[in-house]
């Protein structure tokens, strides 16, 4: 690694910290947030360029899991508490419109060329209605 061109001289001779000092904690957020939040061996990798944690892996597991932003992100949905169904619905099966409700309503008057009345008529389904009541 001494020979290689292709490294700087920072990753050739990077800053040995230890895990317990606060500078290792900030540097290390730093470059947690520096590649966007990103996983324990992405920030590593982008850390270890310059800086070499010893025990670093403790020290990303811990600042991963209190970074607010992460947490955040990362929180499994909660899953929703279903109820049993009611008793109306476990009922014997009755086709759509068994049973009807009829609302009629007018006469509107529509004002145009000449004077036309119009009726309204609405058909409901009081199936659902009906297994509410039970
Ligand atoms: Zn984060």
């Amino acid at each position: 690694m001494q020979k290689a061109l292709v490294f700087s001289w920072d990753n050739k001779h990077p800053m040995i910290l230890t895990k317990h000092h606060h500078v290792s904690q900030l540097i290390f957020r730093h470059y947690h947030e520096f590649a966007a939040h990103s996983g324990r061996e992405q920030t590593l990798c982008e850390l270890r360029t310059m800086f070499w944690i010893i025990g670093g892996r403790s020290l990303v597991k811990k600042t991963i899991m209190n970074c607010i932003r992460c947490r955040r992100m990362n929180v499994k949905p909660m899953e929703q508490f279903m109820q049993s169904l009611p008793e109306a619905r476990l009922d014997e099966y009755h086709p759509p419109f068994t049973f009807t409700g009829v609302d009629l309503f007018g006469p509107l008057t529509e004002w145009g060329r000449g004077t036309t009345k119009r009726w309204g008529c609405l058909f409901t389904c009081l199936q659902r209605v009906l297994s509410t009541w039970k």
